[in-house]
């Protein structure tokens, strides 16, 4: 709480810091250890965590970035908060995110920017940008964000933390608030790959109360990662590494590129086998994305009427402007445009010459990918074109912003998991005296429900 009240003023990574829950767990845990020792305390007993604002918290407000939510206590927590919580984890508070988890930059949160731990001049990613500055400025140990199109990955990039969004599925979506549906995913946010790995077997696995979560069996995530020992002498032989030659070269800055291409380098020195692989459709993943998570967002998004969901505006004269002047009032801009295209890509006559074709590229790009997953262990790309760029750099041009989204999507599109972790530094691409040292994260993507061998393949890389 005091590293949290030293840095929060500038970095602005909470929304909420619930102090007293917070030492109230972490009492709880003393007792615990004072009357029957550590015995039986698992890995995160006392361990200070924070949670992304759009991930349910019984008894402290979620607020999913949005004035619209600006008082909802939760009732309840999500599962994934709930197993952190019976680990014994303390939960210091709730982080700030772009609002619904719509943007790259949590500049669309309706609290507050972000900023990057690195360079205070800078966004830290997003939307889950405050779990990563959270995590990188050291206000927490490790944190919970949430993926739908990167927004673990980018901001683990932009942060120089790890990132790992599960396979679609592999953690529970009961008690996170929903922006869309089919792609949405929970996963961790941490220093280390072994801490990733201790948070997943924390989150992991099927719940009654998510109809999309998976019965498939849930391992020890840690217990593939290779001791020192082990990681001695290349560790990586045998192992297929599939370099995707579509997110290398033009429009990539440079030291991203050659970062990617060192690490490729560095995981040959390791043992593995690289080669560069093609995947015709990727450039289509962008566009589909954007089509399909704001249909979806505008469907879910319909629950905020201020009758069934969300604050409601005082004074009105009807039913009509009662919901016209709620959403009115409590949607940020950027909402509001996603919910108008997402609501005309699902209108009649419209339907088949967007959403449809959507779906059918969505298609597409999985067996693509599944099918190089075939042949590779991983795939290894670049997470995005750019560095942590500058505060308000992108904030007016969202095509730019969605542009900067192109290497994370598609992994969502295809409900794989994938890893992000940090691989080098670059100067910041303007240059000049002083210019700030940036981190630059590799992205690796695993096949389906591969989580433990694509966490050993990055903690060897580590
Ligand atoms: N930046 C992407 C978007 O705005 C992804 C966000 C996310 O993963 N929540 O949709």
């Amino acid at each position: 709480l005091d590293a949290i009240s030293k840095a929060d003023g500038t970095v602005n990574s909470f929304i909420t810091v619930d102090g007293e829950q917070a030492l109230a767990q972490a009492r709880a845990i003393d007792a615990r250890i004072a009357s029957s020792g550590v015995e039986g305390l698992g890995p995160l007993a006392g361990v200070p965590l924070a949670i992304k604002d759009n991930i349910c918290t019984a008894g402290t407000r979620t607020t999913a970035g949005s004035q619209i939510l600006r008082d909802y206590v939760p009732n309840f927590d999500a599962t994934a908060v709930a197993k952190l919580r019976s680990g014994g984890a303390v939960l210091v508070g709730k982080t700030n995110m772009d609002e619904f988890g719509m943007g790259s930059s949590t500049e669309n949160s309706s609290y507050k920017p972000t900023r990057n731990p690195w360079d205070p001049e800078r966004v830290p990613g997003g939307s889950s940008g405050g779990s990563a500055a959270a995590v990188a400025a050291r206000e927490c140990a490790a944190a919970l964000g949430s993926d739908t199109g990167g927004s673990i990955r980018q901001p683990a990039h932009f942060c120089g933390i790890v990132g790992l969004k599960p396979t679609y599925g592999r953690v529970s979506r009961y008690g996170l608030i929903s922006y869309a549906s089919s792609l949405d995913c929970i996963g961790p946010m941490a220093h280390t790959v072994e801490d990733a790995a201790l948070l997943l077997n924390a989150i992991a696995g099927a719940d009654s109360h998510d109809a999309t979560s998976s019965a498939h069996p849930a391992p020890d995530f840690t217990a593939g990662l290779l001791p020192a020992s082990a990681l001695a002498s290349r560790p990586l032989a045998g192992k297929r590494i599939g370099l995707v030659a579509e997110t290398l070269g033009e429009g990539v800055a440079g030291p991203i590129n050659d970062t990617v291409r060192a690490a490729a380098r560095h995981l040959e020195a390791l043992g593995a086998t690289v080669e560069e692989v093609h995947l015709p459709t990727f450039g289509l993943g962008l566009p589909a994305y954007y089509v399909l998570a704001l249909s979806e967002a505008s469907s879910n998004l319909s629950r905020y009427d201020g009758v069934r969901y969300g604050a409601r505006a005082p004074g009105a004269a009807d039913m009509g402007s009662l919901y016209t002047v709620s959403r009115g009032e409590g949607l940020g801009g950027e909402v509001k445009r996603r919910i108008l295209m997402g609501a005309y890509a699902l209108s009649a006559g419209y339907y088949d010459a967007y959403y449809k074709r959507a779906q059918q590229v969505r298609t597409l790009i999985q067996r693509e990918m599944e099918g190089a997953l075939g042949s590779f262990d991983a795939l290894l790309t670049p997470t995005a074109p750019s560095p942590a760029y500058r505060l308000g750099e992108k904030s007016a041009d969202p095509l730019a912003m969605y542009k900067g989204d192109l290497m994370t999507v598609n992994v969502n599109l295809a409900g794989l998991p994938a890893v992000v972790l940090p691989a080098g530094f670059m100067a910041a691409p303007e240059g000049g005296p002083g210019a700030p040292q940036l981190p630059i994260g590799i992205q690796l993507v695993g096949r389906p429900f591969a989580e433990g061998p694509l966490l050993a393949l990055a903690h060897a890389f580590e």
